[in-house]
């Protein structure tokens, strides 16, 4: 997978891409990450990206043309293409107004060849580049960052870990929080976790007891069934007490739903 990040500060990634899995993938030659510098792409002396904002107001709008100009040299498919998705290509405008990026959407994008992520900065980005440039608006969350590019990196490690091989043992992207298409075949991990749209179960090592904390006996039981049945029911647990509204769409069993009616009763 190809991604182009498009800011006024290309230094700004030099840490965030270049540890752990994301580095990885690169190595690997599995993702090739290209930072562009949006000053580059301007024609006057000063390099302004830039300008005041038409009808008043506060601050200042990154003008369309760097832009649009810095793109159109990426050799990209139409915007057509893109927007009716008959390409493996996505321009993304990073955006508070955006749609929330969540796991589903990295796993969509993951299946790209090429992505292209716009980081606006200042009071946003000339709205010409959300609608004839861009082909989506993604934000990270619901709060106001001063710029794109955290969400870009955000975006871009989120995605560069579901590339097939980028994470050693696949299966562990599989069982996460959030991940609801569950593709594992036969048992040993699979029957013991998959996450299944909820957040994940607790994780402990070694040592078994550490300062006088001992780790859930269930895990040390060896007991496979008693230890799938432990992790479900903490996800459902933490699930239930962090993030209620994730129980809507998790794919829930017999038992799952026996046990959440027990602990809301107690509750
Ligand atoms: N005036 C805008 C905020 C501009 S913040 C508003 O009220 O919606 C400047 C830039 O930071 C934006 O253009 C966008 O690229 C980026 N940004 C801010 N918050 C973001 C978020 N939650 N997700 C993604 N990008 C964000």
């Amino acid at each position: 997978m190809k991604a182009d990040i498009v800011t006024i500060f290309p230094d700004f990634f030099r840490g965030p891409l270049e540890y752990g899995i994301t580095r990885r993938a690169q190595e690997m030659g599995l993702a090739e990450i290209r930072v562009h510098d949006l000053r580059e792409f301007t024609r006057d002396r000063h390099r302004t990206v830039d300008d005041r904002p038409f009808g008043g107001g506060e601050g200042m709008v990154l003008k369309p043309e760097p832009l649009f100009e810095c793109l159109e040299k990426m050799n990209l498919a139409a915007r057509d293409e893109r927007v009716a998705r008959s390409t493996k290509q996505s321009v993304i405008l990073l955006s508070a107004q955006g749609q929330r990026f969540t796991q589903k959407v990295g796993a969509e994008l993951a299946l790209l060849d090429r992505i292209v992520l716009v980081c606006g900065r200042y009071e946003g980005v000339d709205e010409r580049v959300a609608d004839f440039l861009a082909d989506r608006e993604l934000s990270i969350g619901d709060y106001v960052l001063s710029g794109g590019e955290i969400a870009a990196a955000v975006i871009v490690e989120a995605v560069m870990r579901l590339l097939p091989g980028a994470v050693g043992n696949e299966a562990s992207t599989q069982q996460e929080s959030f991940t609801v298409d569950v593709k594992l075949k036969g048992p040993g991990a699979d029957s013991t976790c998959g996450s299944k749209g909820l957040l994940d179960y607790p994780h402990y090592t070694r040592p078994a007891e550490f300062r006088g904390m001992a780790v859930p006996e269930a895990l040390m039981s060896g007991n496979h069934e008693e230890i799938r049945r432990w992790r479900r029911q903490r996800a459902l647990e933490k699930t239930w007490r962090n993030r209620p509204d994730l129980l809507e769409g998790a794919t829930l069993s017999e038992e799952d739903r026996t046990f959440l009616s027990g602990i809301r009763n107690e509750a």
